[in-house]
């Protein structure tokens, strides 16, 4: 097993866990874009979410990201969910994971 997700997901690796549930684990992004950076990755390896057909799991992301997102603080002044995909989509660890970035303006920029 060589993915750095699937590691830390199984504690096998070090990292800021900040929820957790039987599906999936909030931490903390190691090199943040944003003072509120943070990961939310299935504990089950998807490459993408292209292989991700699990909608209970995909919607149990969603709610974590905004249970996490009230439990920071930045809920009100507001936070952004991205899913980078492929390439060009700018995804670099290739297990299924969602940003959440907050703690400064986003607004305008995608990238
Ligand atoms: P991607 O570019 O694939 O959407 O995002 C990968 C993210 O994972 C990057 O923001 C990167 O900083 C983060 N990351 C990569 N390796 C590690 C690690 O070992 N620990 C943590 N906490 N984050 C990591
Ligand atoms: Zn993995």
């Amino acid at each position: 097993m060589s993915c750095v997700f699937c590691k830390i997901a199984s504690k096998e690796m070090k990292s800021t866990v900040v929820h957790e549930t039987d599906g999936l684990i909030v931490i903390k992004d190691i090199n943040p874009q944003a003072p509120t950076h943070l990961l939310v990755l299935p504990k089950k390896h998807y490459s993408t979410i292209l292989e991700c057909d699990d909608r209970d799991l995909l919607a149990e992301m969603l709610l974590a990201a905004k249970e996490v997102a009230k439990k920071a603080g930045v809920d009100e002044k507001g936070f952004r969910l991205v899913i980078n995909t492929n390439d060009e989509g700018g995804q670099t660890v290739f297990h299924l994971h969602m940003h959440l970035m907050a703690g400064r303006s986003l607004a305008g920029r995608m990238g």
